[in-house]
């Protein structure tokens, strides 16, 4: 047995501008890192809220860790689930206005575990076409009927579920979405599963710390609640600025998660320092509106600076700003040119954008400053020449 075809597909993802490197940060999340032994303003991270590298976060994992120590030791149906586990799970099913919430070691296993715990081949889950790749693999890898809708469209949803006539129904969305920063309509796409008897399912990684009141994300920035979305998916990676995930909802459909997520129930806790890291950052993402009103104000300041430029930018009133640039080998060429100028940007490609789309994702952080944001304005400037 030879790798010959393996080595033939590596080289054809170079040729197509698709080849991934990983940089090796020597540094903590901030606007400024150092990458592979060299300083750069960074403009690529999901730390919205700068919680990644707080103080009092990182003092309240090093505290846990004295006392916890930092295995989570086992699976949380053993002998993993700690005091902070499920502190964290209260806090946060209070945080969402939720009856309960569950704990997950990661995102991605929050999605594959939720959704094939809800369905089987006798359903049917519906996606936006624009969904992350996990609540994608998680749909396939239930055995449900598979469809996809139009980004964000109600109506290519109703006209699917319509024709539909299966045991469950599941509709799935990104709150914001992780690639265009655009927030989904949640209010249309509510009422059309209603109308069908589905349930819907929200992802909000990058809506919670964002929007929402005290950044309680899309869900309660559209004022809906468990009746409208009946299972609410966060990530703490993000604007938690920590790691795993979480879901929230009823005591029925908690329970079952408990009792059938195979992510769930066969993998080993998160460290139970994480999780008490994370009700300190729940605290400051819910209590320091100021980092929200910065985001916001420096969202606007970039997409200002970038229509002087004449920059094509998306709909998205969050701290993903993607600038489109199409094809590939242009982003690669673009986020060299802003490394040389000590700007740090990855360059998105297919398949993690659809062909012809690739971008580079710009997103912002509470910890960034305005003569920062101006700083990537003005090699943007350069780099477009
Ligand atoms: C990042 C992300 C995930 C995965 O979360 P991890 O905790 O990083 O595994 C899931 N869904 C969406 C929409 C994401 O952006």
């Amino acid at each position: 047995m030879s790798f010959n075809d393996l080595q033939a597909e590596l080289a054809q993802r170079k040729t197509d501008d698709l080849y991934r490197v990983r940089r090796v940060l020597e540094s903590a999340q901030a606007p400024q890192v150092r990458v592979d032994g060299r300083d750069y303003l960074a403009f690529c991270s999901n730390d919205y809220l700068g919680l990644a590298n707080h103080p009092e976060v990182v003092a309240a994992l090093k505290s846990a860790a004295d006392r916890y120590g930092v295995g989570g030791g086992g699976p949380h149906l053993v002998t993993g689930h700690s005091l902070p586990h499920h502190q964290l799970e209260e806090a946060l099913a209070e945080f969402t206005g939720r009856e309960r919430a569950i704990l997950f070691s990661t995102g991605y296993m929050a999605n594959i575990g939720a959704v094939n715990a809800l369905l089987d081949k006798r359903d049917a889950v519906f996606q936006d076409r624009l969904n992350h790749a996990s609540l994608l693999d998680a749909g396939l890898l239930s055995g449900a009927r598979f469809q996809r809708y139009l980004h964000n469209d109600p109506d290519s949803l109703d006209g699917r579920l319509a024709k539909s006539e299966t045991r469950r129904k599941l509709v799935v969305t990104d709150g914001v979405f992780s690639m265009d920063g655009d927030i989904a309509e949640l209010p249309a796409l509510c009422r059309t599963a209603a109308k069908h008897q589905a349930w819907v399912m929200v992802d909000d990684a990058h809506g919670f710390g964002c929007i929402g009141r005290g950044g309680r994300g899309s869900v309660d920035h559209f004022g809906l609640g468990n009746d409208d979305v009946q299972v609410l998916v966060g990530t703490l990676g993000k604007a938690f600025g920590t790691a795993g995930a979480f879901v929230a909802g009823s005591e029925t459909l908690i329970e079952t998660l408990v009792q059938f997520a195979r992510t769930y129930i066969y993998t080993t806790s998160m460290p139970p320092a994480v999780a008490a890291a994370t009700l300190t950052s729940l605290k400051l993402l819910e209590r320091e509106e100021w980092r929200r009103e910065k985001l916001t104000a420096l969202i606007g300041r970039f997409r200002d600076g970038c229509s002087q430029l004449g920059l094509e930018l998306m709909d998205s009133p969050t701290p993903i700003q993607p600038i489109m640039v199409g094809e590939s080998d242009r982003a690669l060429a673009i986020s060299a040119a802003l490394e040389q100028q000590g700007i740090f940007i990855s360059a998105i490609r297919p398949p993690t954008v659809a062909q012809g789309s690739a971008r580079l994702r710009v997103t912002l952080s509470a910890s960034h400053s305005e003569q920062q944001v101006d700083r990537l304005l003005d090699a943007l400037e350069i780099a477009g020449r």
